[in-house]
């Protein structure tokens, strides 16, 4: 029996953006109390958590000080080094664990710990020389897509590479570092599934979602996804079975592919809350953020049902453009919800916040969050489009 952590014990962050805000927001709901590490003092987390410590994720004594501190340890995104976690994993329980996340924050470890355990995943190969680009290329074949093996995110640190001739430019660009080349996958769906799991073992999985990006960043996600009952079963199975084999404790995110050959391949994994599960705050019995906080504490789990399909619209800084979004047109529509972020400086391509909207059906759910965030691009009454309506 795995000892539980009780309501009321405090539960560490490591790293207080949006994914920690809202974690924090559950956890503080559920009667626990929250501490958050992270380098930005007044962080989106740290504005609804009991304690904030201001240092890197590099200070391994701010760490310990957080480990010190608190019952259990998590963490809101996969690039906290696993050093960092493993050297508090003595003092205190961290969940997921540095192994799960040294997998997970490294493209080649995890692509290899997928294909060795049978997964499906785009044909790929590791790149940590020119001789190995080059073989890559052959290997691979063109299209393909470079990426760096540590640190990208949201598109960020890849590459595609129409022909051979490119490829070392290519690298050149994305500094020259260790990156894994994959096949570039025809896609007809990006889909997403979250697994939830506990130290005994219990398993809990959501709805497949369905997700479009633009400019890489994910912009909008359906739940659940509009796809054959058939299909929709072998994805989660394939995230649960992961989520087995990566013994993770805490959540799992599997992105995939669904090939237009038919092929339903892993893209990758993130180990924490993730931007496809927002629709569970408001449309599912059990949030994924709630979820997270039972699975450490090792409580029973609760149910992934959704009370109604949902989707979600992400809210990027470029919205604050023409100056504040028009909240009350937006909010007009009584099946829509407002998550804002608390981030002070709206930057372009920064996730400032994002909206919810539930209905009948997904289709519905998409037409009603993308009317809405149209709207908040209106005209404000009497503003002279710069200002704040009250
Ligand atoms: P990633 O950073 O790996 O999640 O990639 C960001 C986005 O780029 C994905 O959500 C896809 O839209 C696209 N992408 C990444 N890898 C591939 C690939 N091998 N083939 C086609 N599109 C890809």
């Amino acid at each position: 029996m795995s000892a539980v952590i009780l309501p009321g014990s405090t539960i560490g962050l490591l790293g207080g953006g949006q994914l920690g805000r809202m974690i924090a927001i559950a956890a503080k709901r559920m009667g626990y109390r929250v501490i958050v590490l992270d380098p930005t003092p007044d962080c989106p987390a740290a504005q609804v958590a009991d304690d904030e410590i201001t240092a890197p994720y590099t200070d391994l004594e701010a760490a310990k000080e957080l480990a010190s501190r608190c019952d259990v340890v998590t963490v809101e995104f996969e690039n906290v080094p696993a050093e960092t976690l493993e050297a508090i994993e003595p003092f205190v329980p961290v969940r997921p664990s540095s192994q799960v996340l040294r997998i997970a924050q490294n493209r080649i470890a995890e692509k290899t710990f997928l294909a060795e355990h049978g997964f499906p995943v785009p044909n790929f190969c590791p790149v940590r020389s020119q001789e190995e680009l080059l073989c890559a290329v052959s290997e691979i074949g063109c299209p393909a897509v470079l990426k760096v093996a540590t640190g990208g995110y949201d598109g960020k640190g890849q590459g595609r590479i129409e022909h051979p001739s490119e490829a070392e430019k290519v690298w050149e660009r994305l500094g020259k570092g260790a990156c894994v080349l994959e096949e570039f996958v025809v896609l007809e769906r990006e889909v997403s599934v979250i697994v939830a799991r506990n130290l005994v073992g219990e398993v809990a999985v959501y709805p497949v979602a369905e997700n479009t990006h633009v400019h890489h960043i994910l912009d909008t996600s359906v739940m659940p996804a509009r796809i054959p009952s058939a299909l929709a079963r072998q994805a989660q199975e394939l995230a649960r079975a992961i989520a087995e084999a990566l013994d993770v404790i805490g959540l799992l995110c599997v992105e995939m592919f669904i090939a237009q050959d038919g092929r339903l391949l892993v893209n990758e994994l993130a180990p924490r809350p993730h931007n496809s599960g927002h629709q569970t705050f408001d449309a599912a019995v059990t949030s994924q953020f709630e979820q997270l906080v039972r699975a450490i504490c090792s409580l029973p789990l609760g149910s992934t049902e959704l009370y109604r399909p949902a989707a979600i619209a992400n809210l990027l800084g470029d919205l604050w453009e023409d100056g504040e979004p028009n909240w009350v047109k937006a909010l007009e529509l009584p099946e829509v919800k407002l998550h804002l972020y608390g981030k002070a400086k709206p930057r372009p391509g920064r996730k400032m916040g994002h909206l919810t909207a539930t209905a009948v059906t997904p289709d519905e759910a998409l037409q009603k969050v993308l009317e809405a965030r149209r709207r908040l691009k209106m005209a404000t009454q009497g503003s002279t489009g710069v200002g704040r309506v009250c």
